[in-house]
Parts: C-alpha cells; structure tokens; sequence
C-alpha cells in the first residue's frame, strides 16, 4: 500500500514518506535533547477524536513557489512584497493532497485525517522525506525547499516506516551561504538549530512589537523572511519560477486590515491565522 501512496504523490508533483505512530515518542525526544517546551504548539498525546486509531503518519512534501504580491493603494501607491515559498497554497495543499490520498486510502478501508499539531519538519526528516539545511529548513530532493509540508494520521500499518536518524544534508557539507546571509545573526556555524528568538520569520509571525535590536532593513518579506532560502543553491531553479499575486485596491485594504474574506484568503491559500499580522509588517517594511 505504501509503493501505491507514493506513486499517487508522485503523479501529483508531490513526494510521500510513511512514520510509525509508535515513534512519536522518539520525535519528542529530539525537542527533549535541546531542552525545548514544544507545549504551546505542538501535542504528541495519542489522539482520541479521531474516529480510528493512529498507528502512522503520513508526510507529504508538495512544491510551492514563492510569490511577489502586487498591492493596489496601499498609501496610493502600488506596492510589490515578497512572500517566501510555503506560504501561497499552503492551505490548498492540503486539501488537495487530502482528496487524492483519502479516496485511495478509503477504497482500501482505511482513514485519513490532518494533524496540524505535531512537528512536521522532524516528521519529514525521520520519515527519509528530506533532511535538514544548515538554515533548518528541510530540504526534498527536486524542491530544494520550496514546498509545504502537509501531515496526516491514519491507521494504515505503518509497514515499510523509516526511522532515519537526523542527518545534515550532504549539500551543505562546506556551504554558509544562508548564515552569511541571514540578517539577524539567527544562524551560526555553533548551532545546529535556528535561534528562534532572533529569526525574522518567527517574530513577524507572532502578533505585538519588533524588538529595539531588529534593524529595519532586515525587513524583506510581508511574511517570513526571504533570506536564508533565495540564497540557498538548491532553490536557485525556482526563483525563476516565482508567481506574481496581484490585488486591487479593495482586497489590499482587506488583506491589511485583517478583514480577508474568505474567497480572498483562498484565492492566496494562506493560513487566516497571519491576516492579523500584515499590516505591521507592511509598515515595517516601508520603514527602510
Ligand atoms: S545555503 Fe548552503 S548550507 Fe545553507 S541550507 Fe543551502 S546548501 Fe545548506
Ligand atoms: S528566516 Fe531569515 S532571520 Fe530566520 S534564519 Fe533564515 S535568514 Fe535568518
């Protein structure tokens, strides 16, 4: 069953890796080993709503480009903003990738449910999806990392699972080009994780004030950074391949002023979560 999963990803441009559920625990472990509270977002107890018992994961890798967004009367003008990969169709995926997987699945009488609240970065990485770039992104063979990362449970037997144990991309063997370019000091040869505190993509995520030490040419994105991924040579073919989004004036005022509407965020494929967040970002930006 697995081999047909992953030829029904193939045909779609996407790639699939199968988890045991039995190894959350192992995935625990790695935020353990640095000391790391993952309680506020991500929950490893066994799931009890879900109609049927886990016993795998399945991880999906689907390719994503980056896009510029064409803003209309933003302060009279128009205004062009990067949005990194994994940002547009991050919803839609899902869905997608959700059709074709469940109706497989179900024809064999098993289920298939998201799981938004696990770890999907290390998921991938132990799954032998792909591994981590020094920039800690992951990176899939054909995407670079330009994609999204989409999770379900199911209770497939996880017959076939890999349990890879972290590894560095062999790419990365001799290249610093995303900590020399990272902005904000996030990356550093010392470390092997981000600083999360210090990455740009992590505070403009987050609602509130930019900290005093963050320099407003660091700004480059209306959200995430662009960074330590435009940079890396495994996405250089993709930046070719960047879409252009553009608003009017209507939908820019409501995509600023958190008012999106619903056909407005789907038309995007981004999460409503960051609506809340675009107007400060944006100021920041013209701040430079
Ligand atoms: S820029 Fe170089 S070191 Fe950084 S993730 Fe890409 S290949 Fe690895
Ligand atoms: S996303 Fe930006 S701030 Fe964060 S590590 Fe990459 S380059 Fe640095």
């Amino acid at each position: 069953m697995l081999h047909a999963l992953q030829e029904a990803a193939n045909c779609h441009g996407d790639r699939l890796a199968l988890l045991s559920a039995d190894r959350l625990p192992d995935v625990q472990l790695d935020f353990d080993r640095f000391g790391l509270d993952t309680s506020p977002f991500f929950d490893f107890s066994p799931r009890k709503d879900l109609g049927f018992s886990a016993r795998s994961l399945l991880i999906v890798a689907s390719p994503s480009k980056a896009a510029t967004l064409k803003l209309h009367g933003v302060g009279g003008s128009m205004k062009d903003v990067a949005i990194p990969a994994g940002y547009v169709d991050f919803e839609n995926a899902e869905e997608r990738i959700h059709g074709y997987l469940g109706a497989l699945l179900h024809k064999e009488g098993f289920s298939l449910k998201s799981a938004p609240r696990l770890p999907r970065k290390a998921i991938a990485a132990h799954a032998g999806l792909g591994r981590y770039g020094r920039n800690n992104t992951i990176l899939v063979s054909g995407m670079g990392s330009f994609l999204t990362l989409n999770l379900f449970f199911s209770d497939l037997p996880a017959d076939g699972a890999l349990f890879e144990p972290f590894a560095r991309a062999e790419c990365c063997e001799g290249c610093h080009l995303c900590i020399k370019n990272c902005p904000t000091g996030a990356l550093s040869e010392q470390s092997e994780l981000v600083e999360i505190g210090r990455c740009l993509t992590w505070l403009n995520e987050q609602g509130g004030e930019f900290p005093a030490w963050v320099e407003p040419s660091w700004h480059n994105a209306l959200i995430g950074c662009t960074k330590c991924q435009f940079c890396c040579p495994q996405n250089s073919q993709f930046l070719s391949e960047m879409l252009t989004i553009e608003l009017d004036e209507a939908e820019s005022e409501a995509l600023l002023g958190g008012k999106a509407s619903e056909e407005l965020l789907k038309k995007l494929g981004m999460d409503p979560f960051y609506a809340a967040v675009f107007r400060r970002n944006l100021a920041a930006l013209r701040g430079q």
